[in-house]
């Protein structure tokens, strides 16, 4: 596969943009599509090849089966498909298998089996009668698209995110990615603004799915919040914000996507079951029960059990000064016990009420050095920073990037060709 080109070739971005903007505005949008024509999936209607959706209950054998082959045949197919693809077994309402014959009424010669939209698999009879097996990556053709949303009065960040026009999965990595700087609670109200710069892929001139997400930028009320994906030296890629410090931090302030706090922290609180002041050593998330509970960082569990107040609790040990701690869970996650190492988002165990708890939510604390610490102001490590040469780079790529952006603001419906 011709791999999209490295944006980080900082001349090349802003002279590809330029072109893009002179081809929209003086010519037309067809002067840039048009160059990505003679690549992609052609189906064509030719009545030697079917076209099959795989659909539930369907095996290779059945497919194979169905289109004359034998059951030795069948054994010999499934055997190259394994060796030379690793593909064992096909996926319904995912896979698209073809069979290709050379006259109508012939014996299929050749079979492609379409994984995904950028990959198909080729098994071809030679003449010899042997099944050969071959992988073709599909040339995609990616954009960068941006799209800028506001904030208004009653807004969720994902209603003014969809209504800006950015697509449900974008929206849910970048409300991640915010998440490590952001408390949506308290930063976010109506009058922001915010922007997203992503990739669309497309083949054959059709969009066919979303990329990455390459930046993020909110106008939060503690102030502005920008961040980049950058490729390092080492081909390592994260997220870093406008003066190059990862983005990226060990631990996750709010570990369930848009859920509202209903209880912060604090250090003398009235106790809503027992009645007089205690602290509220964490922070409580309203969700439904069994609302899947996400490992705010990766770490070693370290227990998980039940006690009165905390109901069935698990708690996480990240790095020498880090641990968290998940309480009320109605149920805990198979396989996840004491000494399990667990990944940043893996499912721990799932929203409950039980313990000291009024209603189904989740509370959270965040422990440092031994001390009950505001999962919302505690100041978290980052998980990767950018060496001196890596930040040079990475500066003078999003002063470039931002030149690009601002292009873009002007003009919604131009792009950058990746
Ligand atoms: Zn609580």
């Amino acid at each position: 596969m011709k791999k999209a080109k490295n944006i980080l070739n900082m001349r090349n971005l802003v002279h590809v943009v330029i072109i893009v903007a002179a081809f929209l505005a003086g010519i037309a949008a067809a002067l840039v599509i048009a160059k990505n024509s003679g690549v992609g999936i052609h189906n064509d209607s030719d009545s030697h090849t079917v076209v099959v959706d795989v659909a539930s209950g369907d095996t290779l054998t059945s497919l194979l089966t169905d289109q004359g082959f034998t059951t030795a045949d069948v054994l010999v197919i499934a055997d190259v498909l394994k060796d030379g693809a690793d593909i064992s077994s096909l996926r319904a309402e995912r896979d698209k298998i073809e069979f290709i014959r050379p006259e109508p009424d012939a014996d299929v010669s050749q079979i492609v089996i379409i994984p995904s939209p950028w990959r198909r698999v080729e098994l071809t009879c030679n003449d010899a009668g042997d099944w050969e097996c071959k992988t073709v990556d599909i040339e995609r053709d990616t954009r960068a698209v941006y799209r800028t949303g506001e904030i208004m009065d009653g807004d969720s960040f994902y209603l003014a995110g969809a209504r800006a026009g950015i697509p449900d999965g974008i929206l849910a990595e970048v409300y991640d990615l915010l998440a490590f700087e952001m408390d949506f609670e308290r930063d976010v109200r109506a009058g922001q603004h915010f922007s997203v710069l992503y990739e669309e892929n497309f083949s054959d001139g059709k969009k066919i799915d979303n990329g990455r997400v390459l930046a993020v930028q909110f106008q939060a009320l503690r102030g502005n919040v920008q961040m980049y994906r950058f490729r390092k030296d080492d081909g390592k890629t994260g997220y870093y914000d406008e003066n190059g410090n990862g983005a990226i931090k060990s631990l996750k302030r709010t570990p369930i996507n848009n859920a509202r706090i209903t209880s912060s922290f604090s250090n003398s609180r009235k106790h809503p079951v027992l009645g007089y002041t205690r602290a509220h050593k964490g922070v409580d998330f309203r969700a439904s029960t069994g609302t899947p509970i996400p490992a705010a960082g990766a770490g070693r569990v370290v227990a998980r059990g039940y006690n009165s107040g905390h109901g069935n609790y698990i708690k996480i040990r990240h790095n020498s000064s880090f641990e968290t701690l998940y309480a009320h869970m109605s149920r805990f996650a198979k396989g996840v016990v004491v000494g399990t190492n667990v990944k940043q988002g893996q499912t721990i165990g799932y929203v409950g009420s039980t313990g000291l708890s009024t209603g189904p939510h989740l509370h959270y604390e965040i422990i440092k050095d031994g001390r009950h610490v505001n999962p919302m102001t505690v100041k978290l490590p980052a998980i990767s920073n950018l060496g001196r040469a890596d930040k040079e780079r990475f500066l003078e790529y999003r002063r470039v990037l931002d030149d690009g952006i601002k292009q873009l603001a002007q003009h919604p419906d131009w792009f950058i060709q990746m």
